[in-house]
């Protein structure tokens, strides 16, 4: 039987976890068509902005708590088996306030600052810090080992071991689904197209997701070393804002944050917020500025600014056939809407499409015994 071809439209996290895993299956050949790829910066596209950690917060039953529990052994055999991947062991520490409940971030991090948190057996040393611990104004406090990703290296990384498993990387910018199935670098139209469009899926022709929606993120990155990586759930500068800092491996600085707001477009940084956040940041991390705890002391590299792929009821990961105009389908298997969580969620995101994959080839009457 002749093998399946597949192309994975998107280049962010989602869409290389996507085609590398798919890409373990000698059968597919899979193309990657994207607008943007590794190396990019722009609006657009969201996985170079991200932290990126692994802080969990999907609830209990939902498939983003399943995901992101798939997903922590593959980050942390990356991490302690693969440096060049750009992933390193963070002593974390998250703090909870009260106050925060009902904020736009207190929800945010409702599961993450849980004393008795679902992952407490996920992830390595966790454990509930002394109240006499706390600063002045948080409640819970919990620490455990999690990881940091340098996005800048991971990103060309994963794209890397794409292309070693015989994966083609096309740049373009298609408007509906079909067309990215006639990119298919075979020069035939692939059998099956993985949206991983992230925001896109809100204008892409065939999907236009109304759900989706943008969660603006600025942050700030700095020289600085912080000693360890933390977060408070909230600040009291605005319902939208947050703290969290962290130091990405392999000389990738220190990422300092940040806010969550919901359905904003802007691209721009905010310089009152870059403050706010610069100065809330030395207070959570005093080893950021050891002197006088100054934003002087900081040494900035840049400001940036990154959309969250949002989707009102979480991550969509499900097959489909997409109607054309001509009364045509095209198979698909959607994997868009990771929000704030494409790192922490992507390997079992991945894992997800894939199992469907073999279930639409296998309907196709193709391939299914070999995936
Ligand atoms: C400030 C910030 C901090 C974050 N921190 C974390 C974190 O610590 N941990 C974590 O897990 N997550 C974090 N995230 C979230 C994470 O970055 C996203 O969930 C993730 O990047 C989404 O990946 P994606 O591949 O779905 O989307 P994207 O990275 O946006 O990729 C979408 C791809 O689709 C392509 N595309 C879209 N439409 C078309 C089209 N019509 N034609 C061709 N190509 C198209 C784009 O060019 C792009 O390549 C953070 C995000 C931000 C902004």
């Amino acid at each position: 039987m002749t093998a399946a071809n597949i192309t994975v439209l998107g280049a962010g996290v989602v869409g290389l976890t996507t085609a590398l895993v798919l890409s373990k299956h000698k059968n597919l050949k899979i193309t990657i068509v994207s607008k943007h790829m590794p190396g990019d910066y722009d609006i657009e596209y969201a996985s170079p902005w991200a932290g990126a950690n692994y802080f969990p917060v999907g609830k209990p039953g939902t498939i983003l708590q399943k995901f992101e529990r798939a997903t922590w052994p593959e980050l942390d055999r990356i991490c302690s088996e693969v440096p060049e991947a750009g992933i390193h062991y963070q002593e974390t520490v998250i703090y909870g306030r009260k106050k925060d409940a009902d904020s736009a971030t207190g929800q945010w991090f409702k599961e993450l600052i849980k004393e008795d948190a679902w992952f407490k057996d996920v992830v390595p040393n966790f454990r509930v810090l002394p109240k006499s611990s706390l600063p002045p104004d948080c409640h819970t406090g919990t620490s455990f080992t999690s990881v940091c990703i340098n996005t800048a290296i991971y990103l060309p990384w994963l794209l890397g071991q794409c292309v070693k498993n015989g994966v083609v990387v096309k740049r373009g910018i298609v408007s509906h689904v079909a067309e990215a199935a006639s990119l298919h670098h075979s020069g035939r139209a692939a059998d099956l197209v993985i949206n991983c469009t992230g925001l896109g899926a809100g204008k892409l022709g065939g999907v236009m997701d109304p759900t989706v929606y943008p969660a603006r993120g600025q942050i700030v990155l700095v020289r600085n070393e912080p000693g360890i990586m933390a977060t408070v759930s909230g600040t009291d500068d605005g319902d939208d804002e947050a703290t969290y800092v962290m130091q990405r491996a392999v000389g990738g600085g220190t990422i300092l944050g940040g806010c969550l707001q919901h359905h904003s477009w802007e691209s721009q940084p905010d310089p009152n917020l870059a403050q706010r956040i610069m100065q809330r940041s030395i207070t959570l991390c005093p080893s950021l500025a050891p002197k006088a705890s100054q934003v002087s002391e900081l040494s900035i590299i840049r400001h940036g600014v990154g959309l969250r792929p949002m989707r009102k009821d979480g991550p969509r990961v499900e097959k489909d056939k997409v109607s054309m105009t001509d009364g045509k389908g095209v198979h698909a298997v959607h994997c868009y809407g990771h929000g704030g969580y494409g790192y922490q969620a992507s390997w079992g995101s991945a894992w997800e499409v894939e199992r469907l994959v073999g279930e639409v080839l296998g309907e196709m009457g193709r391939e299914k015994a070999k995936l």
